[in-house]
């Protein structure tokens, strides 16, 4: 057995892989750990699931993913207590997680059919003698790699739409949050008990490349930027495609017009909640200067008041113990490079906990503004207007989401952030409108779950075209006649060549 350096590390032990909770190292559970063999006999039984699943047609799969999302709705108390057992999130970050989970898998089942279904597009009219169809067809198997930091969240997004898609899915859960994989593959067994449609691997990173290689159809990675890079290299060897999730250095801008006490709370909330292991954080702020110091002062007092500690606290323990390491390193670099602490500081991190720290006047070169720190901190940094913010906010290589507090310009900035998503007078919203589709751009990542783009990421597109009459300009046949190809030629500059 190898003993965990940390509580929260996962421990492997014979075939098994222990959770263990990351405050009190008390094991949350165990699943038997995968082989290469058992990855591509998994993906092999998804293969024959998926086909059956696919059979089921969208009516079919609509009900058992409601059937699904019934029992998720009905257990999440208890799912709450697992992934606050194994990742040590408190649990109402839990039910929030997993109350928007529960909405993406009722709008993932209910709109497959108008998004993905059969249907007639338009002709147009230099082919109008052919009707046009299109549907969105199931790749087979998709193969979902998730991180621990959203342990439920992050499978749904990617899982529910590629199952109502008439996908099977593969997931592999990260490590660190294997027991909350499994339950939710367990449950959506009691729905669909004939056949394995929704089935996990659990295992380190080698498992994960594993999944890679095993000949899934589709991968949906959902992690570290780093991750992402070596997943898309194995997924390149066998041209499978893949949707990338990868990590995310959000900021906020607060506009000269903004709600300051609106901001400052919706921006505790964007940095520390789930201890500011999120994706979609808010981890760094730029304010227009007349609004900084009572912007500051409102922050630092209500993030002052979190409660930090294992049980009924607003911060929980950090997850990854490693992370520690990280979030001392940004706070060390920013205060050396001449950024000051107004809460926490150099002592703030405290194994299994980092507690809230605001940083303000930091270097835009120190890694607090330019990496994921992954923890409850945040830089605040003055500007003197929100073209300056803008053009801060947009220069990282990562742009996953954003946030914009203010008035008069707040749509106009929140559209010239570089960034997938962004939150207007909120923070991460977007989130759980499952209307709208949830990705990033550069070093964050391409592809989309959520909404209609979200279903169509796991179908392929199919196009018909079909013959309802003869051609009256005929080029596609070796029985055109010189006149026949002169005419079309006529025809596409009276519709075409004209002066606009
Ligand atoms: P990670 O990249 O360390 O691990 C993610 C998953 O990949 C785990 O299951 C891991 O076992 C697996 N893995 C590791 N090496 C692999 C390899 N070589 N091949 C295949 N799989 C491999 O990330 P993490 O620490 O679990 O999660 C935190 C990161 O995830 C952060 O960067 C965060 O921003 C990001 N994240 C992104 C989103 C999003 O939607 N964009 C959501 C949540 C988290």
């Amino acid at each position: 057995m190898t003993a965990p350096q940390l509580p929260g590390t996962p421990v492997i032990e014979g075939d098994h892989l222990i959770s263990t909770n990351p405050a009190t190292g008390e094991e949350a559970g165990r699943v038997p750990l995968s082989t290469v063999v058992d990855v591509e006999r998994t993906v092999e039984r998804a293969r024959t699931a998926g086909q059956w699943w696919a059979g089921l047609g969208f009516d079919g799969r609509r009900d058992r993913l409601l059937r699904w999302r019934r029992l998720l709705a009905q257990r999440m108390e208890q799912l709450a207590e697992l992934v606050h057992a194994e990742g040590g999130k408190p649990v109402p970050d839990a039910l929030v997680e997993i109350v928007t989970s529960v909405e993406h898998v009722d709008w993932a089942a209910r709109n497959a059919r108008r998004v993905l279904g059969h249907r007639r597009v338009r002709s147009r009219l230099i082919l109008a003698e052919f009707s046009a169809h299109l549907e969105y067809q199931p790749y087979g198997v998709v193969g979902v790699i998730g991180p621990w930091n959203y342990p439920v969240f992050t499978p749904i997004g990617s899982a529910a739409y590629a199952l109502a898609a008439g996908n099977a899915v593969v997931f592999k859960p990260s490590e660190y949050t294997p027991v909350v994989g499994q339950w939710l593959v367990d449950t959506f067994a009691e729905v669909v008990p004939e056949q394995p449609v929704f089935s996990t691997v659990h295992g380190l990173a080698e498992v994960g490349a594993a999944l890679c290689r095993a000949g899934v159809d589709k991968l949906a990675f959902t992690g570290s930027t780093a991750t992402a890079k070596k997943v898309m290299a194995a997924c390149a060897e066998s041209l499978t495609p893949v949707l990338i999730e990868a990590g995310g250095k959000d900021a906020m801008i607060v506009d000269v017009d903004a709600d300051l006490d609106a901001a400052a709370e919706a921006c505790v909330w964007g940095a520390m909640t789930n201890a500011g292991q999120t994706c979609i954080g808010i981890e760094r702020v730029y304010v227009v200067e007349p609004a900084f110091d009572a912007f500051v002062d409102r922050v630092v007092e209500r993030a002052g008041r979190l409660t930090v500690g294992p049980q009924d606290a607003d911060v929980g323990p950090i997850t990854m113990p490693s992370q520690l390491d990280v979030i001392r390193r940004h706070i060390a670099d920013a205060l050396e490079r001449g950024g000051r602490a107004v809460l926490g500081g150099p002592d703030a991190v405290r194994p299994p906990y980092a507690h809230p720290t605001v940083l303000v006047d930091v270097p835009e070169d120190a890694a607090a503004v330019r990496e994921e720190t992954f923890g409850p901190t945040l830089t605040i940094n003055r500007v003197g207007t929100a073209d300056e913010a803008l053009a801060l906010a947009n220069a990282l290589p990562y742009g996953l989401g954003g946030s914009v507090f203010g008035r008069r310009r707040a749509v106009a900035i929140a559209r010239r952030l570089r960034s997938g998503m962004a939150s207007i007078n909120s923070t991460l919203t977007f989130a759980g409108m499952s209307t709208l589709p949830f990705g990033g751009v550069g070093e964050s990542g391409f592809g989309r779950i959520h909404g209609e783009d979200g279903l169509r990421e796991f179908g392929r597109a199919k196009a018909v075209t079909r013959r309802r009459a003869r051609s009256a300009l005929p080029s596609t046949t070796f029985e055109r006649t010189p006149a026949d190809i002169a005419r079309l030629v006529k025809a596409v500059k009276m519709l075409y060549g004209r002066k606009l």
